[in-house]
Parts: structure tokens; C-alpha cells; sequence
């Protein structure tokens, strides 16, 4: 059901042909990172060596997640395709539309009914076209698929950017934008830049209070938000072998908080351990025969500064448990004396309100058997929890599991709620106040990856600390920021004072997992009878339509914006309320740059229309263009669509009629979403020309008919006095993605193809 023993077998074979060559062509040992990257090239791209952080390459990923969220578009991208059935094994998982309220069994009914269209619509699509489908309630996408999905050597994509939770077993996953998804569902290559490399050294052990969860924030501390940017973190030594395969994955999930590409593993017993107990005995089979093949080459462990790009060891023996936060994952603070000391001199609120244990970072049974045992300790002593006390269960298989065993119950026992095995508070989906705008200023620990202002409960005066699920159980039960576990006392119901001992746990559950219903609907062998329904009227999915080429001659057309400054995807397309929209292009585009400052008033969502000579927010002047039959160009600065991957930045333009986007540069991820959607992505020749574009500016494409690769293009810029100027656009376009302009979007080129 779950995953093909075949496939990955084949994988192996590959894997053992393409790593001995690589060796013989890139001359040196190699890290894992390079054997599952040499391995997984597209075909044709297997013979040459590549420079890590300069060579973009073709890869073939053997697997694809989608969340419900971004799974929306990417599927109704797909459905233009024409393909009957997806190239590479799929799921999609429904766990971030599910909000925490007042436990799990009323929370779940209630996302239910708010978003069974969406629900619906996903379970159809994916029925149809050979997807796995997880229900709500099945679990986080990352604990899922670690579970179920994950394995040695393997390289997946997916629609969310923890999708590197995978690497916990020495996989190569990475998080994408949907148009990526939707081109490798199609069966098209995928394309990165081959990676730099980091090499985390782990010696010692870990003991006492630390957890895999302070490796990742001691990291994090160390390189910052940024540190790992454009590069894989490849983590070895003895100490990386002593974890369980789940911390493991605790690591590799907040690698996204370092910038990461992705982190990984290399294969040990603690990866075959956590495949048998998952009910994947072939697959550690399998993988113990190539075991070598699944870790980095011996010599590259013992001289790593000689094969990574930057080296950075940690003693996992002295590590100590952490404090992340607040507002951001890196700045790092040691339990007890650091962070009194911090909290005072930066006025953090000491007493903390909710102590939160879930997410895909740390929602194994692992991790919520250690603080289970802090929380049974805390009934044996007398004590109660200070703090409220919150728990998402990372799948359903994780939650039977901890239910059958008492876990569940010790948490209820602390009046713990039990929230629905889902994102919930992670992603802001917890109903904490009527006003979160208004609400105080408070503290609160939680075992997740991210602590951004509002992203939990929507309160910007929310101090939001990360830290591992045991010392988040400490601190719920203290009440108190600045308590430290190791040394600090606390008086029970009695009066007496008392300690908390070490916590302990289960790597995994003594009698094995269970679980009744596991949450997930295979696909129909033959789906081409499912029919998917979208209502005509519906406010959050919208079937989409071709777009049209824009043809090969452009006159006339006017300018929407010139955008000053920073315009990233966010200004492009803002998220917040509009997530709701994300499978309804036509209602998201209302969202269509409205952050973009406009350089002629400095003002957002305020363009002049060269219509009537008013000014009107930027949707609304677009759609007065679109009208009128007139298309438009955007201009913009440096950098213009940096950010997420996101291809609603450039669907949104394209579904309103923009024809180009003319700027000083592009950010590479977004230049090639306007491609795939059949736009112009134009940077000017002379930067200086920018200056000359006027607020009444009329363009008129000279040579757009010898559109062809490594040729720039001439355009016509008619000012309102109607003095003239003549610019020179370049541009990146291969003659495919020409093609692609060509036929309107490259999954027009593709369904084309496939009709051909
Ligand atoms: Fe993203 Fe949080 Fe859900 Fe993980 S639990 S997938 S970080 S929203």
C-alpha cells in the first residue's frame, strides 16, 4: 500500500551504478549528499562532474508530497496536463486546514465542515489521478511520510518547505513550489543548483536533559537563519549513529530554519530499527545490501574539511538544553542561568502561558513518550502544570500508539488537551483568542520549528520559545521561563519541595505500532471514470483555463506599476487571509501587488490608470486593462520575486492580462515561474534605463517575432508627449522555453506533447 519495494530496489541499482562512476569522474570520495545527487540525475546528465553552488542540474526525484494548502494549485496545474495518471508516486496530505480549539475529536469535525470542499476536491483529484490521499486527521505530512514513505538514498520533493524532515532517514528531500511538483508529476526533470555542502561532525553522546531538538537549536545558533543557504547539511560521526531515527529527523525537519536546502543522514541501525518497527522489513533488507553505498565514503568522515564546503563539529556530551526564540528560530539560549539573565534584560515575560508539544519537528512516539515521563512525574509528586497544556500527535499511527500505551492518558491526566494529529497551532491554525491583534503580551514553549511573530496565535506580543518536547513539559509544568530542570526546585500540592528527574522514553513502542485506521485512501487503479467536481460558484477552488499565448507581436501595451525597491513574492502575492484563496486564482488574483510600492507616489496599491487618469488599487486597475483588451507590463528593481517559490506570484499577473515583467534583475526560482507560465521575464540591458520609464508609459515590442535564445529584445517606450525612447531587454529563455511562451505555459507545450 504504502510504498514499492520495486521501485526502491530499483533505486538501489542505480544508486551502486552511479555513485562508482561519479567517483571516477569527479575523481575524490564522496559525501551521501553527492551519491543520492550523482544518482538521481536526470538521463543524459549522469556522465559529468558538477560544481557545487554555479551548475544548475536536472534531477529525478523518486518520490512527491503535497500538504493541502499548496496541494490545491499544484493539482489543478496538474489536471492541464493531460496526463491520465502522475509520473511519480504522490500523496497528499491533509493536516494544515484543521485548527486547535478544544480537542481533537470536535476540532476535526469542525474543519469538516469549513473545508470539506477542499477536502473533497483533493480526495477526488488524487483518486483520479493515482494518488495517495491522507485524510484529515491522518497525520503531519512529514511524521506520515517518514512512517510510510521515507527511505535510504531516496530523493523526494515536496510542496512544503519541511518536506527535509525526510533526511532523518538518509534521504535527500527538499521543499518546492507547486509549478516544481507539477513538472515532475507531468514526468518532466526538476531543476536545482547542484548544492554546496556542510558537514556537521557529531562526537559524544547525548544525555540528561538534552535532546536531538538542542542539536539543531545549538546549530541554528552557531550559522543563523541564513547559515545554510544553497547548501545540504550532511550530519556524521559517532553521535549522529547513537540517535534514534526520529531525532534524527528532528535535526534534519529545522535545517529549514537555517536556510537549508535539506540536511541528511547517513544509513545505521537506527534507520533500520525505525523501518522494521514501521512495518518495512524489505526495505532494510534492501538497504543493508547497499549499506555502504548509503553513507558518506570513510575518507570523507575522517578529513571532512577536505570534502565540504565548511565543517562544524559539535560534542553532543556537553550539549545542554536549549531555548529558541523569541520572534526567531536562531537566536539560541541556554536553560536556566543564560536565559534568566536574557529574559530580564530584555523584559521577556517570565511566566509562560501554554506549553505546546507537536508539529512535524517533534510529534514522534518517541517524543511524546520523554515527556510523557516528565508529565507522570509531575502526577507522582504532587505537582500541576502552571502553563496550559497542548499536544498534536504527528499521525494517527503515532496517536493509537501512544493511547494504547497510557501516554495519552498521563498528558490528560495534567488536563493536557489533546488536539487533532495535524499543524494546528504550528501553522496559526489555534483558535487562542477572539482578538489576537489586541491580545497581551505572554510567553509560551513549544516543541515546533518556527516562532515568527504571529505564526502561532496570530498575537504579535506572543514571545514564542522553541525547545525540545521534554524541556517544553518542564516548563509547562513550571510556569516559568527562567526554571531549570537540572537544578531548580518546585513546591508540590503538600508544600514540599521536589525535583524533576531525567526524562526518559521509548526510542520506539515496546509492543510495536498500531493503529485501527490509519487515515489513507489509495487511488483507483483505473481513475479515469472519477469525475471532479468544482462548484461554479465556489469561493475557494476554481478550475483553471489555458492561458492563452500572448502571441508573438505586443504593442500598446501600458504600464501597471513601476515598483520601487524590495517587491518579493509576498508583495506579489500576499499570504495571511489570502491562503484561503489558494485554489481559487481568480479571487487570490484580487491580491495581485498589492505590497509593491509604486515608484511615482511611494505608495502601495495605488497605481494611476491610464484609462481615465485615476488611481486604483493594482487589481483593479489590471482588470480595467484586461477589459479594455489592453495588455500590461510590470516593471520592477533588483531582485524582484524573491521569496518563496510560490507560483501564484506569477499566475496571478498572467490570469489578469500582464504580458512582461521588465526589471534589474529577477530572482532566479520566479523568473522561471513567469517562463512556465508563458510570460516575459525581461531584465533591462542598462539598468540605468529604469529611470526612464514614465507613469503614462506605452510599450511597443519591436522584434518580438525573432524571439530566440541568447537574442535580447528591443522595446518601444512611448512617453506621454510622445518623445520616445528605445531599451534593450535581456533575457535567460532556452528555445524550450520559448516553446513554452510559444504554446501560452509549459503545461500547455506538455499537453500538447502528450496529444501529439
Ligand atoms: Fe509546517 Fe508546522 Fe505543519 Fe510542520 S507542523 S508542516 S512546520 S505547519
Amino acid at each position: 500500500m504504502a510504498f514499492d519495494i520495486d521501485m526502491i530496489k530499483k533505486v538501489y541499482e542505480t544508486i551502486v551504478e552511479r555513485v562508482d562512476k561519479a567517483r571516477e569522474i569527479t575523481g575524490k570520495p564522496l559525501t551521501l549528499s553527492e551519491k543520492i545527487l550523482y544518482s538521481h540525475l536526470w538521463d543524459g546528465m549522469a556522465d559529468k562532474a558538477f560544481v557545487r553552488g554555479k551548475d544548475y542540474v536536472d534531477f529525478a526525484p523518486d518520490r512527491i508530497a503535497c500538504q493541502d494548502a499548496t496541494a490545491q494549485m499544484a493539482l489543478l496545474q496538474f489536471m492541464q496536463a493531460g496526463k491520465s495518471k502522475v509520473a511519480v508516486p504522490t500523496t497528499v496530505h491533509c493536516d494544515h486546514l484543521i485548527q486547535a480549539k478544544v480537542g481533537a475529536s470536535t476540532d476535526l469535525q469542525s474543519a469538516m465542515n469549513n473545508s470539506s470542499e477542499v477536502f473533497n476536491f483533493l480526495e477526488s483529484v488524487s483518486n483520479k489521478y493515482g494518488i495517495g490521499f491522507w485524510k484529515p486527521g491522518a497525520g503531519i505530512i512529514h511524521q506520515v511520510v517518514l512512517e510510510n514513505y521515507a527511505f535510504p538514498g531516496g530523493m523526494m520533493i515536496g510542496t512544503d518547505s519541511h518536506t527535509v524532515n525526510a533526511g532523518g532517514l538518509g534521504m535527500v528531500a527538499i521543499g518546492v513550489g507547486g509549478a516544481d511538483a507539477v513538472d515532475v508529476m507531468a514526468g518532466m526533470p526538476w531543476e536545482l543548483k547542484f548544492p554546496k555542502l556542510i558537514g556537521v561532525k557529531l562526537t559524544g553522546k547525548i544525555s540528561g536533559w538534552a535532546a536531538p531538538k538542542d542539536v539543531i537549536l545549538k546549530v541554528a545558533g552557531i550559522v543563523s537563519a541564513k547559515g545554510g543557504t544553497g547548501a545540504i547539511v550532511e550530519y556524521f560521526g559517532p553521535g549522529a549513529i547513537s540517535m534514534s531515527c526520529t531525532g534524527k529527523g528532528t535535526i534534519c525537519n529545522m535545517g529549514a530554519e537555517i536556510g537549508a536546502t535539506t540536511s541528511t543522514f547517513g544509513y545505521d541501525e537506527s534507520m533500520e530499527r525505525y523501518l522494521r518497527a514501521t512495518d518495512r522489513s524489505d526495505v532494510a533488507d534492501a538497504a543493508n545490501e547497499v549499506k555502504d553505498y548509503l553513507t558518506g565514503d570513510a575518507e570523507v568522515y575522517e578529513n571532512p574539511e577536505q570534502y565540504f564546503d565548511q565543517v562544524i563539529e559539535i560534542n553532543l556530551s556537553e550539549l545542554g538544553p536549549l531555548l529558541n526564540g523569541p520572534f526567531t528560530p536562531d537566536l539560541s539560549t541556554t536553560v536556566g542561568k543564560e536565559m534568566t539573565e536574557r529574559a530580564q534584560e530584555n523584559d521577556w515575560p517570565m511566566q509562560v502561558e501554554w506549553g505546546l508539544i507537536g508539529s512535524c519537528t517533534n510529534s514522534s512516539y518517541e517524543d511524546l513518550s520523554r515527556a510523557a515521563s516528565i508529565a507522570q512525574q509531575a502526577l507522582d509528586k504532587g505537582l500541576k502544570t502552571k502553563a496550559e497544556f497542548g499536544i498534536n500527535p504527528g499521525s494517527e499511527q503515532v496517536r493509537y500508539t501512544a493511547e494504547r500505551d497510557g501516554i495519552l492518558d498521563v498528558f490528560e491526566k495534567l488536563d493536557a488537551k489533546i488536539f487533532t494529529n495535524a499543524c494546528g497551532p504550528c501553522i496559526g491554525q489555534w483558535a487562542r483568542y477572539n482578538d489576537p491583534k489586541n491580545a497581551p503580551k505572554n510567553s509560551i514553549v513549544h516543541s515546533f520549528n518556527r516562532n515568527f511573530a504571529k505564526r502561532a496565535d496570530g498575537n504579535p506580543n506572543t514571545h514564542a520559545f522553541v525547545a525540545s518536547p521534554e524541556i517544553t513539559a518542564a516548563i509547562a509544568i513550571a510556569g516559568r521561563l527562567d526554571f531549570n530542570p537540572m537544578t531548580d526546585t518546585l513546591i508540590n500540592e503538600n508544600g514540599e519541595e521536589v525535583m524533576l528527574d531525567e526524562p526518559t522514553g521509548w526510542e520506539l513502542p515496546p509492543k510495536g505500532f498500531d493503529v485501527k485506521d490509519n487515515g489513507y485512501l489509495a487511488p483507483e487503479e483505473d481513475g479515469s471514470n472519477v469525475v471532479i467536481s468544482v462548484k461554479e460558484d465556489s469561493e475557494r477552488l476554481q478550475l483553471l483555463t489555458p492561458f492563452e499565448p500572448l502571441g508573438d507581436s505586443i504593442t500598446g501595451a501600458k504600464l501597471l506599476i513601476k515598483a520601487h525597491g524590495k517587491c518579493t513574492t509576498d508583495h506579489i502575492s500576499m499570504a495571511g487571509p489570502w491562503l484561503r484563496f489558494r485554489g481559487h486564482l481568480d479571487n487570490i488574483a484580487n491580491n495581485t501587488l498589492i505590497g509593491a510600492v509604486n515608484a511615482f507616489n511611494m505608495k502601495t496599491n495605488f497605481v494611476k490608470n491610464q484609462l481615465n487618469g485615476e488611481y486604483d488599487a493594482v487589481p483593479k486597475t489590471q482588470r480595467a486593462y484586461k477589459a479594455a483588451g489592453i495588455k500590461t507590463i510590470v516593471v520592477g528593481d533588483h531582485n524582484y520575486g524573491e521569496g518563496s517559490s510560490r507560483e501564484h506570484a506569477a499566475m496571478q499577473p498572467r490570469h489578469l492580462g500582464v504580458a512582461a515583467v521588465l526589471v534589474k534583475s529577477f530572482a532566479r526560482i520566479h523568473e522561471t515561474n513567469l517562463k512556465k507560465q508563458g510570460m516575459l521575464g525581461l531584465t533591462f540591458a542598462n539598468e540605468n534605463d529604469y529611470d526612464l520609464i514614465q507613469e503614462d508609459d506605452t510599450f511597443n515590442f519591436l522584434d518580438l517575432n525573432e524571439f530566440a535564445p541568447n537574442k535580447p529584445l528591443t522595446i518601444e517606450v512611448v512617453h506621454a508627449d510622445g518623445s520616445k525612447d528605445t531599451i534593450v531587454a535581456n533575457h535567460t529563455y532556452n528555445q524550450s522555453q520559448i516553446d513554452w511562451y510559444n504554446e501560452g505555459s509549459a503545461l500547455n507545450l506538455i499537453k500538447k506533447e502528450n496529444n501529439a
